[in-house]
């Protein structure tokens, strides 16, 4: 391996994978860097890919597993009383999602690199520093080598070492605690859509089929819950009876056998993008809470911003902003489903009312969710969330600009 190429990318999670293909669309020499030998970082994280990342993947050869995977084709969302019925987003165009489980998404992810030609991957290695000189110290079989790049792509994840050097310390506030739980067996049902449910306040659970015999159940539970041995009571009262009927008795077993697989889910905004030769990208620019899924679509929309503007500090400036909205309607659907505070079952059944009203709604909605470019089209969709949460619309319209401010005053 020469110890200079044209670009190094830090991390082959889906996001670094995106970057590496992205650059090497653009005739670059890549390197990536990956500490782990396979499989992710994460017991679970990203299952559920929107349409425009799915579509982008699949291109650059993402090799789904045969006859076990879905094809997703929208998002449900709903509060679990009686008689409320659930509201569906389709995705727009009759575009599809893929949806797998995660440790076989990232292999899957890292293969599609290996056999990219231009592209070398080596794994093992950690990076120890990472310098907008475009300098890379990694160490691998105990051995310190150095790398130089015109362009250095840091895709660490949300615990970039990479960014705490270059940016110093910025907290991710943890708003809960997701327990994740796949619930496998003969006759359950396959959910097409990614399914969003709240007994408000404060607990929420999404579902989604990761295969066709295996539905992933993402239980959300607030910070401030009872730990063991009382957790397992709690869950059981707060999230069997939020469940389908169908899904009810093999959660209540799976709780029971202990199945649990814990994450702490939180924000941390995306303010750093990158410095000199170095970009920041995905999840170490920062990240959102998953109740929409969007994390990496929002880092293949990072990578390809990247790859398209050619040097970090191109993308660093025009990027910077881009993926707002999502994260706003992220956190403020979030905040809609989840606070515990008076009033807010009320609002949240206006908010569900309104998206279930208004066509409109619903087609922004179903855009932002299939990941296409940010723009004024989301305004209306941030808008409406942002009046009935009480975030500042000018703080949504500030990401996009003077046309983008006008537009969300109507
Ligand atoms: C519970 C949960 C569920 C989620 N579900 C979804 C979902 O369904 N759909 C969705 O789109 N998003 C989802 N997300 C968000 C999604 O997981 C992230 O947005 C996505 O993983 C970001 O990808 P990334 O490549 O930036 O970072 P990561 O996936 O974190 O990958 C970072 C990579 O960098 C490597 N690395 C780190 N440090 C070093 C180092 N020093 N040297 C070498 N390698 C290093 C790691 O080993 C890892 O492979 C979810 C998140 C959570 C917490």
């Amino acid at each position: 391996m020469s110890d200079s190429v044209d670009a190094i990318v830090v991390g082959a999670g889906p996001v670094g994978c995106a970057a590496a293909h992205a650059l090497a669309d653009r005739g670059a020499r890549v390197v990536v860097v990956e500490r782990m030998e396979r499989g992710p970082a994460s017991p679970f994280a990203v299952e559920w890919l929107h349409p425009s990342a799915a579509d982008v993947l699949l291109r650059w050869g993402l090799v789904l597993p045969e006859g076990g995977h879905v094809r997703g084709t929208g998002v449900s969302m709903h509060l679990a009383d009686e008689g409320h019925e659930p509201v569906v987003v389709p995705y727009r165009r009759g575009m599809r999602a893929v949806s797998m489980p995660h440790a076989e998404l990232v292999d899957a992810l890292r293969d599609s690199v290996v056999e990219r030609p231009g592209v070398e991957v080596l794994t093992c290695a950690r990076v120890t520093a990472a310098t907008p000189d475009g300098t890379v110290r990694l160490t691998r079989d105990g051995q310190e080598t150095r790398l130089r790049a015109d362009l250095v792509v840091a895709a660490d994840g949300r615990s970039s070492g990479v960014r705490r050097a270059l940016f110093g310390h910025t907290p991710q506030t943890v708003v809960s605690h997701s327990a994740g739980v796949v619930l496998e067996g003969p006759g359950l049902p396959v959910y097409e859509f990614f399914q969003v449910a709240s007994e408000v306040p404060g607990h929420g659970v999404a579902i989604y089929s990761i295969a066709p015999d295996a539905i992933r159940v993402v239980l959300d539970v607030p910070p401030t819950h009872p730990r063991p041995p009382a957790l397992h009571a709690y869950l059981h009262r707060h999230f069997v009876p939020l469940m389908p009927e169908v899904l009810r008795r093999p959660l209540a077993d799976a709780l029971a056998a202990g199945r649990l697989t814990w994450s702490a889910t939180g924000f941390r905004p995306r303010v750093h993008y990158g410095q000199g030769r170095l970009a920041l990208v995905g999840d170490a620019v920062g990240h959102i809470h998953p109740i929409l899924a969007a994390g990496t679509t929002l880092g293949i929309q990072d990578a390809l911003s990247l790859a398209a503007h050619g040097s970090a500090e191109a993308y660093a400036r025009e990027h910077a902003g881009a993926g707002a909205a999502t994260g706003r309607v992220a956190m403020a659907l979030y905040r809609l489903l989840s606070r515990q505070e008076p009033g807010t079952a009320q609002t949240a059944r206006m908010a569900v009312d309104q998206l279930r009203l208004s066509p409109a709604l619903r087609d922004a909605v179903g855009d932002l969710l299939t990941g296409d470019e940010p723009g004024a089209a989301h305004l209306p969709v941030v808008t409406a969330f942002s009046t009935m949460l009480g975030i500042p619309a000018q703080d949504i319209a500030a990401a996009y600009g003077p046309d983008a401010y006008l537009l969300s005053r109507r």
